[in-house]
């Protein structure tokens, strides 16, 4: 069963809570499961709201703390809340001090005991961010999961690891670099026994930008690891989530309204001295377009009265007055919305029927978006919805199922 995983913001409590209360999904829900199947905590939301973890340990829904360890490799503001963190620094260290042994083992002892403090039901080892198989962090990557590994068995730690690859996308990607990049990576993390693997292609998600070899390229990779016959997550794709989960991926993980896109440069970036940090507020999660939209955006299409029912949620259980519902509870309606997704996804038997599924949702979006973008140029709204992405989906999903013609011909 494909999973959803939510990472939760620092005010997203109340939302969490509503969401996880007994029978929350299943007045929604084809048969009876949670609406977020693991809540994802940053390590310093975690440490900041304990209640979020409480929540979860409630409802009987797992919770991963993620120790958020590539910001290692940037400099922080001295007050960024992860720099305060047991494990956190604010200044950057480079690849000679973070392939230290004695460093890792600290490292991965200080991240251990955090988590567990948390309430993570599972471990997450620390991680850097790798950019290419001949960079020194996949070294480090691989350092880290074993002495996480090793830690935890000297004390007893019997929880279940979810090991994060975190790489870039453009020379991660690439089916030449697979063997020296991914299979090296998997290779060590499938000896742990993991539960599941957690991979973060970077950066990725942009429905503006992404052409068509790099959504091909994100997807052969995520395939890649699923090859070894390992639960994997496709973690920080809110965007392309569902299409990887029709291709195969066993869940994916989002932020509610924001967060839906994985750019670590940028992330990391965004937390050095001098930039202002704290980002927007969730944006209104759109369903034809698979993602959230500023809310000057989405608050001009569901105003507007022959795009509102096109974009507005049709679901009345979720949004019982229609788009001011959608607009006022909006973390609410993300969720929501994602988690039948999925289970619609989950629910179509055959592989090809979800490919074509996701297909023709992505050229609809394309049509949708240019009508959108008429109506948002109207009302005088400087932003557009980019194109490119869902026409790169689009084209993807043709390949796989063209492919898959051909194997069964063959
Ligand atoms: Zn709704």
């Amino acid at each position: 069963m494909p999973e959803l995983l939510i990472r939760s913001g620092a005010n997203d409590h109340e939302v969490v809570r509503d969401l996880l209360a007994p029978g929350a999904g299943s007045v929604l829900l084809p048969r009876a499961r949670p609406l977020i199947d693991r809540l994802v905590l940053d390590a310093h939301v975690a440490a900041a709201r304990p209640e979020l973890a409480e929540s979860a340990r409630d409802a009987g829904v797992p919770v991963l703390v993620d120790p958020l360890t590539i910001y290692l490799q940037g400099e922080l503001r001295e007050a960024d809340r992860w720099s305060r963190l047991p494990f956190g620094e604010a200044r950057k260290l480079d690849a000679a001090e973070l392939a230290n042994p004695f460093y890792v083992q600290k490292l991965v002892a200080e991240v251990v005991e955090f988590e567990v403090g948390q309430g993570a039901t599972a471990i997450v080892p620390p991680y850097p961010y790798v950019t290419s198989p001949d960079d020194p962090h996949l070294d480090i990557a691989i350092a880290m999961l074993r002495a996480t590994s090793r830690h935890m068995a000297r004390n007893g730690i019997a929880l279940p690891l979810v090991p994060v690859l975190c790489a870039q996308l453009q020379r991660m990607g690439p089916e030449k670099s697979w063997r020296e990049g991914l299979d090296r990576f998997a290779a060590v993390a499938l000896d742990l026994g993991p539960e599941a693997l957690a991979v973060c292609l970077s950066p990725a998600g942009s429905p503006r930008t992404d052409s068509y070899n790099k959504v091909l390229r994100l997807f052969a990779a995520t395939r890649r690891l699923k090859q070894s016959g390992v639960r994997v997550f496709a973690w920080r794709q809110g965007f392309y989530g569902p299409g990887l989960v029709a291709a195969g991926i066993d869940g994916y993980e989002t932020g509610i309204g924001t967060k839906e896109q994985a750019n670590l440069a940028s992330a990391i970036g965004s937390r050095k001295p001098g930039k202002k940090g704290g980002g927007s507020g969730p944006g209104i999660y759109l369903e034809p377009f698979g993602r959230s939209v500023t809310s000057r955006v989405g608050e001009t299409l569901l105003g507007h009265r022959s795009m509102r029912p096109k974009v507005m949620c049709d679901d009345e259980r979720c949004c019982p007055n229609g788009a001011a519902s959608t607009i006022d509870q909006r973390r609410h309606h993300a969720v929501r919305t994602r988690s039948r997704q999925l289970a619609t996804i989950e629910n179509q038997p055959h592989t090809r029927w979800r490919l074509h599924q996701v297909e023709k949702e992505s050229r609809a979006a394309v049509d949708l978006a240019v009508q959108a973008n008429a109506v948002l140029k109207e009302a005088k709204v400087p932003e557009q919805i980019g194109t490119r992405g869902y026409e790169a989906l689009a084209g993807v999903m043709d390949f796989f199922l063209a492919s898959m013609e051909e194997a069964r011909a063959a």
